[in-house]
């Protein structure tokens, strides 16, 4: 079936072949005479669908052993609470606000810290670039330090997560990772707790993934909810409360086809990022070259899944959108509070379909001049 480009910056496409396996699985997963959304999620069929896919993912990510993968619900705004209600011990949070996603962190936080410190801030250049890890102003002694490590709205990545403590911190990293987990690989050595809801690049809407290591579990405030506490979610496997079982079945056929990707003689979260690095290499060149398009990050800063784009004459934008509609490329519109373009190039984007945006927007471009 040849279905169109979704552009959309999630939910988002899912792989043809998940999406297929989920289909052919629906009503009769593997001869049990269910669906996976019929099943107990204490039952033996439940239980091997979400073993498979906690094992897989640790495989893909290289998740070390004193890291736990805890399936939640809430998705990543819901963490924007969880997590202070966690780890901020009630004290000083430092966050770093790189665009609204990291924005919407920092107030939420000042509802359970004493005190929630912006230590870094893109906002003087309208989030165009990202503030050097240098001029970081970290607290001494703040339970964690919070960042966006990629901004889905604003199309600013970290391409290299900080080393906190060759910044003079002890605090644990959180990451935002929500719009790239699963693009590239993570440097765990730098990071104490990561999360991201799944609708992006793992799977449907009401699956949010937690990473987080052992030792920052069981600080929860008074006040959390047991459902949100992380030990209480860890202890039971993430099934103190029912998880979100159509979620975790989705993202675990995700994982086993992330598995099966190859690109040259890489595979898996390797082939993906060399794939992810040649899309966004590709469709930032022709902006780059062109009259009509821009994209404002700078190059350092760029995200390789969320690339908004302006056409000089936003008289067109309409026009622009219809005709990419026709030719089969959907969801290019940009997020309402910056306008203009965005298209999100995730794991289940093939190259094929960044060409055949470029060619529409070479065509568009040559039909205004
Ligand atoms: N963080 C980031 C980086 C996001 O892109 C989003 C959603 N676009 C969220 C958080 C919020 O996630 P949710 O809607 O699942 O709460």
């Amino acid at each position: 079936m040849n279905r169109p480009y979704n552009f959309s910056a999630g939910p988002a496409a899912i792989p043809a072949e998940v999406l297929e396996t989920a289909a052919a699985e629906m009503l009769d997963w593997h001869g049990s005479g269910m669906g996976v959304m019929e099943m107990s999620h204490r039952g033996k069929e439940f239980i091997a669908i979400y073993e498979q896919a906690e094992a897989d993912l640790r495989e893909l990510l290289a998740v070390p052993a004193h890291f736990k993968i805890l399936f939640m619900q809430g998705g990543g705004l819901a963490e924007n609470a969880i997590v202070p209600l966690n780890l901020s011990r009630a004290a000083t949070v430092d966050v770093v606000v790189t665009g609204s996603w990291s924005q919407k962190s920092q107030k939420e936080a000042r509802k359970y810290a004493s005190e929630v410190r912006v230590v870094a801030s893109g906002e003087g250049s309208h989030f165009t670039t990202l503030p050097d890890p240098s001029t970081w102003q970290l607290s001494r002694g703040a339970s964690y330090v919070h960042l966006c490590s990629n901004e889905t709205i604003h199309g600013v990545e970290f391409h290299e997560l900080p080393d906190l403590q060759a910044l003079g911190s002890d605090a644990p990293l959180v990451i935002d990772f929500s719009s790239h987990v699963a693009s590239r690989p993570v440097d765990w050595s730098r990071v104490g707790l990561a999360f991201g809801g799944a609708q992006k690049n793992l799977g449907p809407a009401g699956l949010t993934l937690v990473i987080v290591r052992e030792d920052l579990l069981g600080h929860a405030l008074p006040a959390c909810p047991s459902a949100f506490d992380y030990k209480v979610v860890a202890d039971n496997q993430s099934m103190f409360n029912t998880p979100p079982t159509w979620g975790i079945y989705m993202a675990g056929l995700t994982f086993q086809w992330l598995k099966r990707q190859k690109e040259g003689d890489a595979t898996g979260i390797a082939a993906m990022e060399r794939r992810n690095i040649a899309k966004a290499q590709l469709l930032y060149s022709y902006i780059d070259q062109s009259q009509l398009y821009l994209n404002k990050v700078a190059p350092n800063a760029r995200s390789r899944m969320n690339i908004p784009f302006f056409l000089r004459d936003e008289s067109r934008n309409d026009a622009f959108l219809a005709g990419a509609k026709e030719r089969g490329l959907l969801q290019l519109k940009g997020h309402k509070s910056v306008g203009g373009m965005r298209a999100s190039l995730y794991n289940a984007m093939p190259l094929a379909g960044v060409e055949a945006l470029v060619s529409y927007m070479r065509e568009f471009e040559q039909h205004q001049a």
